[in-house]
């Protein structure tokens, strides 16, 4: 199992249990910050065919934060639930994603980051280590601390890859 992410460097053991649910907090507002005043054209547009727009990354984040507290949730209320796989790169060519303004995009991602946030601060202690069996990228067994992990990831590789979206 890889622990660090080749593309965007972000190691899944490098932020400390106290600080993962004001992780996935931030990020609405970081978000917002790199995005807000830029040319809505430049919002929209894809930096190369096959990868996002400013736009789509942060749609696809909020996706991610989404599907993750559903995830929280099976595994809250089951014991280690089956998670059938979820569209991943499919949504590259779903092009309802780019018919969203930017201020619905930002307000949907503030929301579901910030519910994901409110639900990690209410994990009690033993619940961190519950499992699931996962299907995507392969089949894996993974606890409620790798899925909030793997949340702060799709945020922090998303953000890097929305301010290269900006520049031609
Ligand atoms: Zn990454």
């Amino acid at each position: 199992m890889t622990t660090k992410c080749d593309k965007c460097g972000y190691g899944y053991h490098e932020v400390k249990s106290p600080e993962l649910a004001n992780r996935i907090r931030a990020f609405g507002p970081l978000f917002r910050g790199v995005l807000v005043g830029v040319d809505p054209r430049i919002v929209h547009r894809r930096p190369a065919p096959d990868e996002y727009s400013a736009i789509e990354n942060v749609l696809h984040v909020a996706d991610v934060m989404r599907q993750q507290h559903n995830r929280i949730w099976l595994m809250l209320v089951h014991d280690e639930p089956e998670v059938v796989p979820v569209p991943g790169d499919d949504s590259l060519v779903n092009a309802a994603y780019q018919n969203f303004d930017l201020e619905t995009a930002l307000d949907g991602l503030t929301e579901a980051s910030t519910a994901l946030a409110d639900a990690i601060e209410d994990l009690r202690d033993e619940e961190w280590s519950y499992t699931a069996v996962l299907h995507f990228p392969y089949r894996s067994v993974r606890n409620i601390d790798w899925v909030v992990r793997d949340a702060i990831h799709e945020g922090v590789h998303h953000l890097i890859d929305t301010r290269r979206s900006l520049t031609p």
